[in-house]
């Protein structure tokens, strides 16, 4: 045997079964799978004798909370908690009031590490769930607490616990909201100095989530409601493989709001605040037609000279579209003339378009539901007369396509909340998704305070 192993055994015979398994293992990967079990047993073993030298230091005992009295120690209780590495026990003080005053029990030394009466698990086993749950569904993510770590929580545990920090997430997001509704700002985010100088993208969209039509009970038909979503990212590029430069987003922030479109605007500018948008060079607004999240550019970053683009395939398609029943039964010319539309606008002819579009309206009779159609065309175009510059906009190296802006907020519903026959109960859709939101803007770990380095 070993020095190391022959030491562990020599400390504690319990460690003779388990290294006598990495011994025995027939390939590399049992035997990894064997030390791994050594490595937990020994920090069970280092995070019990840490706790008992810390359990037999002296003990200040604080005054009794109804009479006053200084608490006493009634000797040495035995406390087990559930960490990551699996269970461990170690005794501690505990103190009562001798006027025997009630709920006067107090453990100095539970407080002093920041657990609370009758918590079965550690906070890290709390952070993992809630992480492992944030991309799996609550019971694959059980499942694998448990692989990885052998900690096997009681059914329905990790579920309470992502409604318990979501919770908590939606309580700081609601104050924060409210800090900045009376001008005091929240704490901006390190910005990387090679992304101060690159513009700054906004975007929203809507995603459609399959909801249970009655709480409480899965009966009765789905009932989809739209999630609004919006980004903000720092816009940049990279070298392809091929030595293209395609966009590329940095500092990728995203909100999302189960509501209105109302609700959607404050958490936005919530966030802008804190990605910089006062200081950013340029801010550029990418969006579909979507009549909705034009009114949050207008509210939010119009009147400070933002660049509006509107997604060019989406224009592109109303095009098409629009001409479609004009152009039904008209020549091959004709047609051709019309499919030449797209092509003009993505090449800096959208005033000619416009003025295309008004003559063929003034001209001779149309029937109505051409007219109709045109008209919807025209003042599509002319409501978003500065927003199609495109030939402009590419040759100042913007996108002119919201797809990065789409694909970013589809992913974070998309991946995690339409899995095959899920639908959502609106609490748990929202704590979930607050913990989903927490993690893509890289605040996770601050949701877990117990598990931060404390200031001073
Ligand atoms: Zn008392």
């Amino acid at each position: 045997m070993s020095c190391l192993s022959q030491s562990l055994c020599d400390y504690d015979h319990q460690f003779q079964e388990p290294l006598g398994r990495v011994q025995e293992a027939e390939s590399l990967a049992l035997m990894v799978i064997a030390v791994w079990a050594v490595v937990r047993l020994i920090a069970v073993r280092l995070l019990e004798e840490g706790l008992s030298v810390r359990a037999r230091r002296p003990t200040s005992w604080p005054e009794c909370a109804s009479c006053g009295r200084r608490l006493q120690s009634k000797g040495f209780r035995q406390r087990v908690l559930c960490t990551l590495f699996g269970k461990i026990r170690w005794q501690r003080r505990v103190g009562r009031c001798s006027n025997g005053c009630a709920g006067s029990q107090v453990a100095p030394l539970d407080e002093a590490l920041g657990l609370v009466a009758h918590q079965p698990n550690g906070s890290q086993v709390q952070w993992m769930g809630c992480l492992l749950a944030v991309f799996m569904p609550s019971e694959t993510a059980g499942a694998v607490l448990r692989q990885l770590t052998g900690v096997e929580l009681a059914p329905g545990t990790l579920w309470r616990w992502v409604q318990q920090v979501g919770r908590r997430a939606m309580v700081q997001l609601e104050a924060d909201l409210q800090a900045l509704a009376v001008g005091a700002l929240p704490e901006l985010e390190p910005l990387a100095a090679e992304l101060e100088a690159l513009p700054r993208v906004v975007g929203a969209d809507g995603v459609m989530v399959p909801f249970r039509p009655q709480p409480g009970t899965a009966k009765g038909k789905t009932c989809w409601r739209e999630v609004k979503v919006a980004i903000l990212a720092r816009l940049g590029e990279r070298l392809t493989r091929r030595g293209k430069h395609v966009s590329r987003l940095y500092q990728r922030r995203l909100v999302a709001v189960l509501g209105s479109i109302d609700e959607l605007g404050p958490r936005l500018g919530l966030e802008a605040v804190r990605q910089h948008v006062q200081t950013a060079v340029r801010v550029v607004w990418l969006s579909d037609g979507g009549k909705g999240f034009w009114t949050v550019f207008q509210r939010c970053f119009k009147a400070s000279g933002a660049t509006a683009i509107l997604d060019f395939y989406h224009a592109a398609q109303n095009l098409y579209k629009g001409a479609g029943a004009w152009l039904d039964g008209r020549t091959r010319a004709c047609r051709q003339r019309l499919a030449d539309w797209p092509h003009r606008l993505r090449h800096g002819h959208e005033q000619h378009l416009l003025a295309e579009l008004a003559t063929l309206l003034e001209g001779k009779p149309l029937p109505q539901a051409a007219r109709e159609s045109l008209t919807k065309l025209y003042n599509y175009l002319k409501a978003h007369e500065d927003h199609i510059h495109y030939e402009p906009f590419k040759a100042g190296g913007l996108p002119i396509g919201s797809g990065l802006v789409e694909s970013a907020c589809k992913w974070l519903i998309q991946q995690r909340f339409k899995g095959v026959g899920m639908r959502w109960s609106e609490p748990g859709f929202n704590h979930l998704l607050h913990l989903r939101l927490a993690w893509v803007n890289q605040r996770f770990d601050s949701l877990f305070p117990q598990m931060l380095p404390s200031p001073n």
